[in-house]
């Protein structure tokens, strides 16, 4: 029914029986007790609505749904909406106040800066990664001018030209930032801050490994070529020439080789899609097989000792027998003839250690934090003269990142060097599986 005629129809009908019992009471009584009786009524009636009115007014102090009064005729229905109302809009305030919660926590837990300015680019809000990037504090500078707080020029430089469709690269403190402003609802701005200093630095990286592997295969290239051109224009050079120049064209040919095996290793060490598949690796077998591969290597010019003492680890084999040739095979080739070379497998108090041991030129301390570097060589020559490619200790650096490993150095130039690499107790196999 009609809400109105609902409000209407109840207050006639009071109306009617206060005007009808006031006739009735005259009708009996007379006029002067029916008018009293029915200004009293109407007395009462209007005492009534105050009170309610009164109480409406009160509510409206602290307006919560829980405290309405009931109320009396009309204000049955009155309150009872408002009641509805009240529900509706504290149900709307909970939902907003949960969702804006949810929309706080996702804005701190973004990676990318976000700022809010007004259209006078004054600082409305901002997360906490933006504050991280670009070194603001919301509480203490909210409301001040973003231009005063980030004085870049080429930040004040991008807001004056307004030319927002391309990003703007910021170098700011010591990070590589990407800005990017968007203008949203009446002139307010978004400022968008990603931080590339990593992604730079892994871009410097692969810029330095492709140029440095290029540089590297071209010095044996060009010898090769060299040797070819020689062979070519000279078809009648003498046997023993011939044979000296094949022989440094083979030795390059293997440098080359080396170099390419070893970048294809890293590469695969690298790649994410290569999961490391843990299993038995049996220490004994391993290590035989580098001592005699050392010792293949030294040609009886070095005493290599091998000494196992400690339990099997679970491990990729293929790798760390790649890990562990090149820190032996490093060893022989930096430890001048009749030095000695001791391989030893511990047990320590924090796991298992490999430690190769040498009394060879050793290396000066300034050198010894950037050997795992790609290409990263002490002495270039020396290295070259015994086909290393530089990249030896980086992949032995990656195959223990892959194992949980830690590798130590201790070295004293011309006395010899220590490499230890060192497994944590949760490499060793398990004595029960031991059967
Ligand atoms: P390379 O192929 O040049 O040997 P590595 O990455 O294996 O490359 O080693 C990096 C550098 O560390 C070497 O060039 C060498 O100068 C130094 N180095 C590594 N092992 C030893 C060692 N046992 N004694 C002295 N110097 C070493």
């Amino acid at each position: 029914m009609n809400p109105r005629l609902l409000f209407w129809v109840p207050a006639a009908l009071r109306l009617f029986l206060v005007l009808f019992g006031t006739g009735l009471l005259w009708f009996f009584w007379g006029s002067i007790i029916g008018l009293l009786a029915g200004l009293l009524v109407m007395v009462a009636m209007v005492v009534i609505q105050l009170h309610y009115l009164y109480q409406l007014s009160g509510w409206l102090d602290n307006p919560d749904s829980t405290k309405l009064p009931d109320g009396w005729g009309a204000w049955t229905d009155i309150f009872s909406r408002l009641y509805r109302l009240r529900r509706d809009d504290e149900k709307n305030r909970a939902e907003l106040s949960e969702w804006l919660a949810r929309f706080r926590q996702a804005m701190s837990l973004l990676p990318d800066g976000v700022v809010i300015m007004d259209d006078v680019l004054f600082l409305e809000w901002c997360n906490p990664a933006a504050e991280r990037h670009l070194g603001l504090s919301l509480e203490r500078d909210k409301g001040m001018r973003v231009t005063n707080l980030i004085r870049s020029p080429a930040f004040i430089d991008y807001i004056i030209l307004g030319r927002y469709e391309q990003p703007l690269t910021l170098a700011l403190r010591e990070r590589k930032l990407i800005v990017h402003i968007i203008p949203f609802e009446n002139r307010r701005q978004i400022l968008v801050t990603h931080d590339a200093t990593e992604s730079e630095r892994i871009e410097m990286m692969r810029r330095d490994f492709i140029a440095n592997a290029s540089h590297e295969l071209r010095t044996p290239l060009t010898v090769i070529n060299g040797f070819l051109e020689i062979a070519y224009a000279q078809p009648n050079l003498d046997a023993q020439t011939r044979i000296s120049h094949l022989k440094l064209m083979i030795e390059q040919g293997q440098r080359m080789q080396n170099l390419v095996e070893d970048m294809l290793s890293l590469t695969r060490l690298e790649s994410i899609d290569y999961p490391l598949r843990p299993e038995r690796v049996n220490i004994h077998n391993l290590l035989d097989q580098i001592q005699q591969e050392a010792k293949a290597l030294s040609a009886g010019r070095h005493t290599i000792s091998l000494a196992i003492d400690g339990p099997d680890i679970n491990g990729s084999p293929e790798e760390l027998q790649s890990a562990f040739s090149n820190l032996v095979s490093n060893a022989v080739r930096y430890t001048p003839e009749n030095g000695n070379i001791e391989l030893a497998w511990q047990q320590t108090t924090s796991g298992v250690q490999f430690v190769v041991r040498d009394n060879g030129i050793g290396i000066r301390p300034e050198h010894i934090s950037r050997l795992t570097e790609r290409f990263y060589r002490v002495d270039k020559s020396r290295s070259r003269e015994t086909q290393g490619t530089g990249l030896g200790l980086a992949i032995v650096k990656h195959v223990l990142l892959r194992h949980n490993a830690l590798l130590a150095i201790q070295s004293k130039p011309d006395q010899g060097s220590t490499f230890m690499v060192k497994f944590p107790h949760g490499a060793v196999c398990d004595a029960q599986e031991v059967i």
